[in-house]
């Protein structure tokens, strides 16, 4: 059977609360072989680090997610350096700039929004920094904030490397992304009717520049579509993408996994 990584899973999120030991047991009968908890905040990314410690196949991120910035310490920087020497922390994330839904969206005004982006900005720039410093790559979370984001991390290339989460961009922004040394990953959308855009980008990204991910609980594939998404979906993502570019299970997975091994020292 051909395995695979989940490398982005919210195992931390009340929806698994309850049956947990039974989502990694299914995820490794599928083949789903490890899988990488991601942090929100710095109590989710506590939370990774105990699931990691508890189960084998489990690794983490650790990070601040960019919609949570106003919730964020004016300083991250101490407690994720003492967070990042853990052995299992193979990251950080997720990070980011989102611009989806600002303060204007919910009648603030240009002012709130201006102070919002700048301290999405702000944590994003310490996490980087934090990243450099224990030779760590990012999972990276962009919403409606491509350009920006590229250009926060683009100082950094050389010394950290990001992977685009749930990439749904078009063919032109994924070589920007490669162009700086960083990658992409695919969720379940590619398997969604209205995907079109995702399996286009899909089909030209290279083999070797890019990773499968869930974002669970969130997005499931088909046929699981609007259930709760869980880490042994990757198998349906997986016969999707591979259809995609055209080659075996067997090849994706020693691809992938390769990549992931690559991009996530500590994996
Ligand atoms: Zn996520």
């Amino acid at each position: 059977m051909a395995t695979f990584y989940d490398t982005h899973a919210h195992l931390d999120f009340p929806d698994y609360e309850k049956d947990l030991v039974e989502v990694i047991a299914r995820a490794q009968a599928a083949g789903i072989t490890k899988m990488i908890s991601i942090g929100t905040s710095l109590s989710s990314s506590e939370r990774a680090i105990r699931l990691a410690e508890t189960f084998p196949c489990v690794y983490a991120a650790i990070g601040w997610h960019p919609s949570e910035a106003t919730k964020a310490p004016s300083d991250l920087r101490p407690a994720l350096r003492e967070l990042a020497q853990h052995p299992k922390v193979v990251a950080l994330g997720e990070i980011g700039l989102d611009y989806h839904h600002l303060p204007c969206s919910q009648g603030g005004s240009a002012g709130d929004d201006q102070r919002y982006k700048q301290k999405q900005a702000q944590i994003f720039q310490q996490q980087l920094e934090v990243a450099a410093e224990a030779g760590l790559n990012c999972v990276i979370h962009q919403r409606d904030a491509f350009d920006d984001t590229l250009a926060q991390l683009k100082p950094f290339a050389g010394k950290v490397r990001g992977v685009f989460h749930c990439f749904g961009e078009s063919a032109d922004r994924m070589r920007q992304v490669l162009g700086i040394g960083s990658l992409v990953s695919f969720t379940g959308i590619v398997t969604f009717k209205n995907g079109q855009n995702v399996r286009d980008t899909v089909a030209v990204t290279p083999l070797d520049r890019f990773m499968l991910e869930t974002d669970c609980p969130y997005l499931a594939p088909v046929p699981y579509r609007g259930k709760r998404c869980e880490p042994a979906y990757v198998k349906e993502i997986s016969e999707v993408v591979a259809q995609v570019k055209g080659c075996s299970l067997e090849a994706l997975s020693v691809a992938t996994c390769r990549t992931a091994g690559e991009f996530f020292a500590k994996l």
